[in-house]
Order: C-alpha cells, then sequence, then structure tokens
C-alpha cells in the first residue's frame, strides 16, 4: 500500500507521492500569539503532529515549518476588525512584544505537554517583514496588486482561478477575505484584500509598524504592517520554496485564508504553490465549534488542573477521524484517560524487552495509516491486538511501542517514569492489599472495582 490523503484542492482521495523523493516539505498555519490557545486549537497543531509523524513511520524525511502570527491577524480572517496583537495588549496592558513572548511561552509548554514534536523551523513574522515586503513588491511589479490611500491589495480577478480551493462563486457575496468594513473608495473589487496595511485610517495607530516601499499620501515612508494571508506566503517560500508538498490547517481557512495564500503565492512564484492540501475539522463543545465568542473554551491548564493527564486529550483526539468533527465533553475525557491508563498497566505488567513487532498487526496499523491517516482504526488494531491470546505479550509490547511512535503517548517512558498516581487512589491500594492480606475477597473486589473506576487498572498480570 501507499499513502493516500485527502486533498482539499482536488477534492479527491490521492496517493501521496514527493516532490523530492524520500522528503516531505509541510507548513501547517500556527497559532496568532495573542491569547491562550484553547484545546481546539490544540487540536488543530494535534492534527498536524500526526501527519507528522506518519510521515516519519513511513520513513519519510520531513521538514515541517509552523509559524507564529505575532502581527497582522485581525478579529476577522478578513480585512476587517482590529489586529489581534493589540486586542491582547489592550487586554493586559503589555507591550505587543510581551504579549506574544507570554502566549508563545505558554504555547510551547502545551505543546510539550501534548508531546508534539518540534516542527524544523518556527518562524515569527515580525522576523520576516523584509521577506514579505519583497513579495508583496513582486505582486506589484507583476501587477497582481495595486496601491490606495489605505492599503495595497491584491487584486483577485488577476489571480488565476481564485476560488478554486472553495468553489465558491466569486460574483456573489463569497466569504472573501477583502470584504471589509474599512470603506476603501479606491478598492476595486470587494473581494481584493489587503497585502500591506498602511498606518492609516483605522490603523492609524497601530502599534506595530515598519517603513516599506509602497507609496501612500497618508503616511511616512511607506509605513504599516502585513496583512495575513502574505505572511504564510513568504515564509513558506523562505523555508520550504516555491511548491510545497504538503499544506495544512483548520477547515475554516479554506474559503479565505488559505485561497489568499495559493492566489498570492501562484502569481508571485510562477508555479503551484501546495501538491496536497489537508485540513482539519474543528473540536466542538455542546456540538458547536469551540470557540472565544461563544465561551465555550478550555485550555489545557484547566484540564490539568482537574487532574488529568494532558495525554488523555491527545488520546481523545486520536479517537476521531482528523476529518471528523469531535465533540468534547469532560466524560469523554475520563473515558479516554481510563482507556489510556489501561495501555500504560499493559506495558507496566509486561516484562521482557526484547519482543518482535508483530507482523500482522503493523502491517494493518501501517495500512490504517496509510489510508488518509485513519487513527480510530489505528485505535482498534492496538486493542485488538492486545486481547488477542495467540501472540506473546512481550512481541504485543513491543508492537505497541512500535505504534506509539505515530500516537505520541510516552508508552516508552511508563517503566522508566512512574506513573504519578493520586493520594486517594494510593489509599485505595492500600486498602485492598490489606483485605487481600486477610482473605477479604468481597472487600478487595470492591476496593478493585473503585480504583478502576476512578481510572487505574490494579490487574497483576494482564489486562482484559
Ligand atoms: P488562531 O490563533 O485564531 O489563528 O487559530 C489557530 C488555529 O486554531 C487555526 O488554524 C484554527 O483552524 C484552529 N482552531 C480554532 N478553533 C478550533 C476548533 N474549535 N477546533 C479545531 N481547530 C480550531
Ligand atoms: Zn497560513
Amino acid at each position: 500500500m501507499t499513502l493516500k490523503l485527502y486533498d482539499t484542492l482536488s477534492k479527491n482521495v490521492r496517493e501521496f507521492k514527493s516532490i523530492e523523493k524520500g522528503k516531505v516539505k509541510l507548513y501547517h498555519c500556527g497559532p496568532t500569539v495573542y491569547w491562550t490557545q484553547h484545546i481546539g486549537n490544540l487540536r488543530g497543531m494535534f492534527c498536524a503532529d500526526l501527519a507528522v509523524r506518519t510521515f516519519r513511520y513511513l520513513d519519510y524525511e520531513i521538514t515541517h515549518v509552523r509559524n507564529y502570527t505575532d502581527v497582522g491577524h485581525l478579529t476577522s480572517d478578513g480585512d476587517e476588525g482590529e489586529d489581534k496583537m493589540e486586542k491582547g495588549v489592550r487586554r493586559e496592558g503589555l507591550s505587543p512584544e510581551k504579549i506574544a513572548k507570554k502566549y508563545i511561552d505558554i504555547f510551547e509548554q502545551d505543546t510539550k505537554e501534548l508531546n508534539l514534536l518540534e516542527p524544523t523551523v518556527k518562524p515569527r513574522v515580525t522576523q520576516h517583514i523584509s521577506d514579505i515586503i519583497e513579495m508583496v513588491q513582486t505582486l506589484v511589479e507583476k501587477e497582481y496588486a495595486y496601491t490606495t490611500d489605505l492599503a495595497v491589495y491584491f487584486d483577485v480577478s488577476k489571480a488565476k482561478d481564485y476560488t478554486k480551493l472553495s468553489g465558491q462563486i466569486l460574483e456573489e457575496n463569497i466569504q472573501g477575505a477583502g470584504r471589509s468594513d474599512v470603506s476603501d473608495s479606491q478598492k476595486k473589487h470587494h473581494s481584493d484584500f489587503a497585502l500591506w496595511f498602511f498606518k492609516a485610517g483605522t490603523h492609524q495607530n497601530a502599534l506595530q509598524f515598519w517603513p516599506s516601499p509602497f507609496i501612500s499620501p497618508l503616511v511616512e515612508n511607506g509605513n504599516g504592517f502585513p496583512g495575513w494571508h502574505i505572511e504564510c506566503s513568504a515564509m513558506s517560500k523562505k523555508y520550504l520554496g516555491n511548491t510545497l508538498d504538503v499544506h495544512m490547517g483548520g477547515i475554516e481557512h479554506i474559503p479565505v485564508h488559505h485561497t489568499n495564500e495559493i492566489a498570492q503565492s501562484e502569481s508571485a512564484n510562477g508555479m503551484k504553490f501546495s501538491n496536497y492540501w489537508l485540513h482539519n475539522e474543528h473540536l466542538l463543545a455542546d456540538n458547536k465549534k469551540m470557540a472565544k465568542s461563544e465561551g465555550t473554551t478550555y485550555s489545557l491548564q484547566e484540564i490539568k488542573e482537574k487532574g488529568f493527564n494532558p495525554l488523555s486529550l491527545r488520546y481523545l483526539f486520536l479517537t476521531a477521524h482528523y476529518k471528523s468533527k469531535l465533540n468534547f465533553t469532560w466524560k469523554s475525557l475520563e473515558a479516554n484517560q481510563t482507556t489510556l491508563n489501561k495501555l500504560y498497566e499493559f506495558i507496566k505488567s509486561s516484562e521482557g524487552n526484547n519482543g518482535k513487532v508483530i507482523e500482522k498487526y503493523n502491517n494493518n496499523f501501517k495500512k490504517a495509516l496509510e489510508n488518509n491517516l485513519d487513527t480510530p482504526k489505528t485505535l482498534a488494531i492496538t486493542w485488538e491486538m492486545i486481547k488477542s491470546k495467540d501472540c506473546k505479550t512481550e512481541d504485543k509490547k513491543a508492537t505497541l511501542l512500535e505504534f506509539d511512535k505515530v500516537f505520541g503517548l510516552n508508552l516508552d517512558k511508563v517503566k522508566n517514569e512512574e506513573i504519578e498516581i493520586p493520594d486517594d487512589i494510593k489509599e485505595l491500594i492500600k486498602q485492598r492489599e490489606e483485605a487481600r492480606k486477610n482473605k477479604d475477597w468481597k472487600k478487595a473486589d470492591e476496593l478493585r472495582d473503585e480504583i478502576k473506576k476512578r481510572g487505574l487498572a490494579v490487574e497483576d498480570k494482564s489486562v482484559e
């Protein structure tokens, strides 16, 4: 079998072929660092990590770029509203730099705790302003862009098949990035979107701005800041070249952000931008997208405060296909923590480190991954293997540790680092040992059930 991925652009599951044999260049739109990323945002980061780990599992060498947006992302994904970074500044009374640092630190801590692999490069927009300006200049020179008093716009009528990713009809009132409240009578088409905002009009008090070669009578030195979309086009070009193998992001990026990235990159570079487009579905709360505006977000910190292992969230993410919606509830997190603990218990109770990877299960596991990253199937295969009667425990363990290169559940650390057992469970275990000593089997069984209910299995030899 070969890897097959669902590509949003061709609307098909396609066989994966990399540009360069054995190598993958992957770009993933990273967070806007103005606030704590909620667990919905983190699901997107996990999905990219899953793709990265799968490529590695399949022996590809991967260059993974995930950016930090620390300027230019307005409160709508289009050209409306204030800059998200400035929103953070107003909320907390810190400078944009301090806001960026604070939320990058929190995000990096969260990614570690979710066991996300470090990207190869983590470029920050504010450190790539000259690359962005260069790309905007190219677009202006090639007449894909024009300048008004307020901004430099991308002219969507010039782009080849502008809406090919979303399939929207341009003439209709599409959900395009350029639709805007910022009235600019010099703008040619309502869908044209900003590549560079001058520090003028609604943005005259912008805190983050840089000089540019673009000219507006309203500002000196072309002062302004980049639009959000051009950031990704410029940074992906810098680190991965004109054509990527894979571009990833959340599904809401299809009609606006990614549509605009394609238009900019393909117009500036004169070649295809990305060979595969992978979009992950959202995490829901109360069956609606988990979002700050709905007041339904949770952070990883809150999950830890409630006594959960952050990796139980990772296990929960694995239970759903990346292209399926997933409804978050505390109850489901609890159930997944219990299941994850059973995996830990299995590893703990399996002696010996010289087992062999079981071909049959490893092949099935690989096939499921190659089928557009079917993680629910990989988990089903895992449990089928654990419960099977015809394989040695030692071999099951070796196979499971192999799977964990993709699962990322830290199963290899179980033996060395004891899992932290909460005090109340420790007390129950003590009482159970006492009951066993006294041959009070009824009590011992009751206590075992109670311990199990709280997420730990105490069977000594095997896990059912
Ligand atoms: P932002 O910080 O607003 O740029 O968002 C960061 C990323 O989080 C985006 O790529 C979104 O696709 C993603 N995102 C936001 N809400 C959710 C959600 N409920 N489920 C999954 N991904 C989300
Ligand atoms: Zn992007």
